[in-house]
């Protein structure tokens, strides 16, 4: 059984201020739990206090991209290299970047091996547009992008996947049944990389996707930006997984 995991994903959100008043609430309102893997990936410039922030305590920090190379030419990038002293996690492949961005499934997989080459646990989304949703095509989308993005990855421990629809994020629209097109994709071992739901996310509806027993957490964007919220959405997670 994977750890319920979940992830804030901040986007280019926050200010400095805002960032550590976040993480002090977040640290104030959560006690440790062993079963429960709780991770803010904020923008950059904010790593490192915000990892410094969270100390020893078991809340992780995560980052939104890398770029595959160690190092090099790549005026505005950073690498796995550089995060990993500050970071255990990062985003990948998140439609934004494939999107607004043009990152290629081969791209990202470059990306998905530099960051376990440097000891960092990818968190690998994936995830079909509307129009291949309504024309059945969501599984074949979804099982591409997993293939792909996981070439040649011999670590599948290190590996959390989040079904992130794009008609789902920051739309208020919901995925009902998440986990079927999961299982559809890795059918008998869903529990083998850890499987996130993201796709507006909230209190309200959170129960709703982490009872689903196919799914073992979630990646959260706009209800993580208010800490209140976003311990609500581990509470629930942790609850939901508990029974
Ligand atoms: C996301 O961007 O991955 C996401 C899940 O965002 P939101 O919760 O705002 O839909």
């Amino acid at each position: 059984m994977a750890r319920s995991m979940i992830v804030a994903n901040w986007k280019m959100n926050n200010d400095l201020e805002q960032a550590l008043q976040f993480v002090t609430s977040l640290k104030n309102s959560l006690t440790a739990n062993p079963d429960a893997e709780i991770v803010v990936c904020p923008p950059f410039p904010f790593v490192i206090e915000v990892s410094r922030a969270l100390g020893n305590s078991s809340i992780k920090t995560g980052a939104q991209n890398i770029h595959p190379a160690q190092s090099g030419a790549f005026t505005g990038e950073v690498s796995a290299n550089m995060l990993s002293k500050f970071c255990e996690y990062v985003i990948m492949g998140h439609s934004a970047r494939r999107s607004m961005f043009g990152e290629t499934n081969g791209f990202i997989n470059t990306k998905v091996l530099s960051a376990l080459d440097n000891g960092l646990k990818p968190i690998l989304c994936v995830g079909e547009t509307e129009q291949e949703r309504e024309s059945g095509n969501a599984s074949t989308v979804v099982r591409t992008q997993i293939k792909s993005g996981l070439a040649n990855v011999t670590d599948i421990a290190s590996i959390t996947i989040a079904y992130d629809p794009i008609w789902a994020i920051g739309t208020g629209k919901v995925a009902e049944g998440s986990g079927e097109v999961l299982q559809e994709v890795y059918p008998g071992s869903y529990n083998t990389p850890s499987l996130l739901y993201g796709g507006s996310g909230t209190p309200q509806n959170v129960s709703g996707f982490t009872s689903d027993e196919l799914i073992d957490g979630v990646l959260v964007g706009g209800a993580s930006l208010d800490s209140d919220l976003f311990s609500q959405i581990v509470a629930l997670t942790l609850e939901a997984k508990s029974n």
